[in-house]
């Protein structure tokens, strides 16, 4: 009927738009259908909140992003904060805060909101009792009641055989849970009050296949496996029961992670198997780990601490202990330089290139393309990244950027000047802070001499000859670098004289040391009179 008034236009143009805002069952049905079959991507970054995020959580996060953008898909960012115990404060807004600064932008989550909100799992604590109810109720979880004590003496029993403990086929029948307590006692328990917690029933003997996009099919036996606690006694889930149920409810389509939960996934597959949902069960792609510059284990903080780079985007004080980890942004690297250098760690674009913008990035990344095995880190070639990315600046954004630090150093400089300084050391720095080194001496003239240098290069011969050059420079006309260098060149030459030794002795004059760009251009930069007066005062106190 509706389909015949539609194509018979029968009705007015409100009436076709009440319709299509509120559609009969059949086209959501159709809707979403399609929807299904279009695969939508939605994909996810999950951390918990337990202190600052680590760069390969950040890599973690690039590589959700750079798949949802490459799919037209949604990138949610969604805080696991069920394990009250290791709850760190500040931790949250860092996260938030490290992915805004790398231009990782999330399309739903905690402080923006979505579909799916809320996006902290404390939040949404109500929703995940039912399913391990459920889990109960169909065989596949029951209650455990074990006290700690309980669970020590069971623990101390194992190992006293050399044997490890983990709570699964060999025991559980022999601790105090709803599989071996009668139906009336476990009932009488529960309205007691006593403490308890929801453990899955592992079952015995099956192979749990895992697909992975970057491993293959990754089979696991359940008799390795234990009987993981999905609902803890404080009335919060387990990591693994509330990750899995947030990923069906947010209609997740692939899960991205580091390596380090690829042991969990047998577990989860099983989850979505016994909570029905095995239809739409979210293809997983495992990420390779980060490792020690010498490939010796997984990227610590302390080889960060000892080898003297950040392991984390930004700077960290510890609420604990007042700690500090370094960061990325506070080293002095650009978000572009790291984000590019993450993206590298794992994935090979298969090409000769390696410098990408986010949206080059995007364009040639895919799954197929990250490897299996761990990537090392090499802090040399990050601050080669941080190189490029800094010569790609124009001089003046590099002028805007150094202009604070010379601030610091109570140095007011016009930004034209400080640009032209910029044009001619940036070569020589890989990041904004190293160009004071490269360059104090533009703003302010040698008050010392490098020991060294007047001991190896200053001759009191050349007094006279360079008081000749003062005069030199002093009439050039016009006086840009490649004329007044002309002008003393021949002068030297004229006059038979080394051109090694002059040079040496009149850059320790204007430059106080043996180091800096091309003499001429700073004598340029800084002006005839200033080069003048550096001379004679160089020469009087040497
Ligand atoms: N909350 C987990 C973490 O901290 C998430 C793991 C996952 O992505 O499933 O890394």
């Amino acid at each position: 009927m509706l389909i015949q008034n539609i194509v018979a236009g029968n009705h007015s143009p409100s009436y076709y738009r009440t319709v299509l805002m509120n559609p009969p069952p059949f086209l959501t049905f159709a809707a979403k259908y399609m929807n299904i079959m279009e695969q939508k991507v939605r994909v996810r970054f999950a951390p918990s909140p337990t202190g600052p995020l680590h760069i390969g959580g950040v890599r973690t996060a690039l590589y959700n992003y750079l798949f949802a953008r490459k799919h037209g898909g949604t990138f949610i960012l969604r805080i696991e904060d069920t394990d009250q115990t290791r709850y760190v404060q500040g931790a949250e807004n860092y996260i938030i805060e490290a992915l805004e600064w790398c231009g990782i932008i999330f399309d739903e989550g905690v402080s923006k909101g979505g579909i799916h909100a809320p996006y902290r799992q404390s939040e949404r604590k109500d929703m995940y009792r039912g399913y391990a109810d459920a889990m109960v109720a169909d065989g596949h979880a029951y209650y455990a009641f074990d006290t700690p004590e309980e669970l020590d003496t069971a623990r101390k029993e194992k190992e006293s055989r050399k044997e490890t403990f983990q709570y699964d086929q060999s025991v559980r029948m022999n601790m105090r849970n709803s599989l071996t307590l009668s139906s009336d006692d476990v009932k009488g328990r529960i309205a007691q009050g006593d403490h308890y917690v929801i453990r899955i029933l592992m079952p015995e003997n099956e192979d749990v296949i895992v697909h992975d996009l970057i491993r293959g099919d990754v089979v696991v036996n359940t008799s390795k496996l234990d009987d993981k606690v999905l609902f803890k006694s404080d009335g919060m889930p387990t990591y693994h029961l509330a990750n899995v149920v947030d990923d069906h409810l947010m209609e997740i389509t692939h899960v991205i992670r580091g390596e380090e939960w690829l042991p969990s996934a047998p577990l989860h597959v099983l989850l979505y198997r016994y909570l029905g949902w095995d239809g739409t069960i979210p293809k997983f792609a495992h990420l390779p780990l980060l490792l020690k510059p010498d490939g010796q284990g997984k990227l610590s903080k302390r080889d960060g601490d000892r080898l003297g780079f950040p392991v984390f985007p930004l700077n960290w004080i510890s609420p604990e202990n007042g700690e500090l980890s370094s960061g990325y942004r506070e080293s002095g690297y650009f978000p572009e330089a790291v984000v590019n250098i993450l993206a590298l760690l794992g994935w090979n674009p298969g090409t000769e290139q390696e410098l990408f913008t986010m949206e080059e990035m995007v364009q040639a990344f895919s799954l197929e393309k990250v490897g299996k095995h761990g990537s090392k880190f090499d802090p040399e070639k990050a601050k080669w990244f941080n190189h490029q990315y800094l010569q790609k600046k124009t001089d003046e954004e590099l002028a805007t950027l150094f202009t604070p630090v010379l601030k610091e150093k109570e140095i007011n400089a016009e930004l034209s000047f400080v640009t032209a300084v910029c044009a001619l050391v940036k070569h020589r720095v890989n990041f904004i802070h190293e160009l004071w080194n490269q360059s104090y001496f533009f703003f302010a003239a040698p008050t010392t001499y490098d020991e060294k240098t007047v001991k190896d290069k200053w001759k009191p011969e050349l007094v006279l000859p360079i008081q000749t050059i003062a005069s030199i420079i002093n009439d050039a006309n016009p006086f840009d670098a490649v004329v007044t260098k002309q002008a003393v060149m021949d002068f030297i030459k004229e006059n038979q004289l080394n051109t090694g030794h002059v040079m040496n002795a009149l850059r320790l004059l204007i430059v106080g040391a043996a180091l800096g760009p091309d003499l001429f251009e700073i004598i340029k930069l800084i002006g005839k009179e200033e080069a003048v007066r550096r001379i004679n005062n160089g020469i009087e106190r040497l």
